[in-house]
């Protein structure tokens, strides 16, 4: 039946299509078509998930206890363990309680947002930014208060920025190190001196640590309510296994907040989906509370990744690459490839860019205009040193 008034509500309306998802389908589509598409777009880890993890589903599928409803705050050993190893891994004291399971880390952001805003609430958002922020604070009647940074200054705010673009309806800061798209990890100084700043003007932090284990060293990662103790009580951290793991696929994420706030959360979970899939929380607690060599191996080969497309990407003139601290993104400055003869086709803009090397070279690259930045775009190294090398090759070659 079609109408010519469409029923669709203003909310769902206002809700912008993936970005990353959209060059995905795009480069999907080339290469079912037979296209020798090569894929920077990927969000996730090229490997499986560790055997031992699977092993643990495998075991969980065949547990009856399984097969029914359980907590909407996740089953208790998860949250036990989650909580642990916040513990271990962060150096922070969380009690379990304050640990509530979600489906995947971008449920965790929705419902953060979800408990902590009234409509007409400000949320600072640090651009470059994660597409899925300003959506899931849009679908809280949140306002979005982008508080742009660029690779002059390594994509990192500063207090001065955050302070010039406070109002009094600043509820909340997201703060994500490392951060996607850009790989930027903040020093420990930094970090506190935002902390500290938002405690001293009463404002939320939501901070996102789902890249925690991808730091490279001599980097380190850090915490925010641990570098700034003052804001703890007023700190929501989101995270999950899927980057740290390779577990994408499976969902599992989870929320730490006052008890209030996870509380909050739980209320609304129980009411949207109940708890998260039983066999996939099985799965998550034999990674969260399992040795953390396999996570060494791959963050190891992201280490090696990342120095060859670093390398191969500053051979490319008119591109511009600062090394990422952490996460597994690069995120060049393209400007210097606008305007130019590309292949016999011109980009006036980094969106038309991404269109013209899908095109032309059959390479998929995230366009900036994604996440609130213009003039970059974001290319993945979660992909095989093979595939990294000849897509880097094609760039090189259409460009020299
Ligand atoms: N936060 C950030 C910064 C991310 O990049 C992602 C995944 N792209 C997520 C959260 C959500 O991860 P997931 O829902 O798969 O756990």
């Amino acid at each position: 039946m079609t109408s010519s008034v469409s029923a669709v509500s203003q909310r769902a309306l206002r809700v912008a299509a993936s970005a990353t998802l959209a060059i995905t389908n795009q480069a999907n589509a080339l290469r079912a078509a037979g296209q020798p598409v090569i894929g920077f777009g990927a969000g996730e880890p090229d490997f499986p998930t560790p055997g031992y993890i699977v092993d643990a589903a495998r075991e969980a599928v065949d547990d009856p206890s399984t097969h029914r409803y359980s907590p909407a705050a996740g089953l208790p050993p998860l949250r036990a363990a989650v909580a642990a190893a916040t513990t271990r891994d962060s150096g922070l004291a969380v009690d379990p309680s304050q640990v509530m399971i979600t489906n995947g880390g971008k449920q965790a952001v929705y419902l953060a947002f979800q408990a902590l805003l009234d409509p007409g609430d400000e949320v600072l958002l640090p651009a470059p930014y994660w597409v899925t922020y300003p959506e899931a604070i849009g679908l809280a009647d949140g306002v979005t208060v982008p508080v742009p940074t660029d690779d002059t200054t390594g994509f990192q705010v500063t207090v001065d920025q955050l302070e010039a673009a406070t109002t009094d309806r600043t509820k909340a800061l997201i703060f994500v190190s490392p951060s996607n798209p850009t790989g930027a990890v903040y020093s420990r100084e930094r970090m506190a001196e935002i902390g500290r700043w938002a405690a001293d003007r009463g404002i939320w932090v939501v901070t996102d640590e789902i890249y925690q284990h991808l730091v490279y060293a001599p980097g380190e990662f850090h915490s925010l309510p641990v570098v700034a103790p003052e804001i703890a009580d007023r700190t929501i951290i989101v995270n999950g296994v899927a980057k740290t793991f390779a577990m994408t696929g499976w969902r599992v994420g989870w929320l730490i907040g006052p008890s209030d706030i996870s509380g909050a959360a739980i209320r609304l979970q129980s009411h949207i989906s109940s708890n998260v899939a039983n066999v996939c929380q099985r799965a998550a607690l034999a990674a969260v509370e399992g040795p953390m060599d396999a996570v060494d191996e791959m963050r190891a080969a992201f280490d090696r990744r990342r120095h060859l497309m670093v390398n191969l990407l500053r051979e490319v003139p008119g591109v511009e690459c600062l090394e990422p601290g952490g996460a597994f993104y690069v995120f060049p400055n393209m400007t210097g490839l606008l305007g130019r003869d590309l292949g016999g086709r011109r980009a006036e803009t980094t969106m038309d860019l991404a269109a013209l090397l899908l095109d032309e070279i059959n390479i998929a690259v995230v366009p900036g205009e994604a996440f609130g930045a213009p003039g970059y775009a974001r290319l993945s190294f979660a992909l095989s040193d093979a595939n990294l090398e000849e897509g880097l090759g094609r760039l090189i070659d259409l460009t020299t």
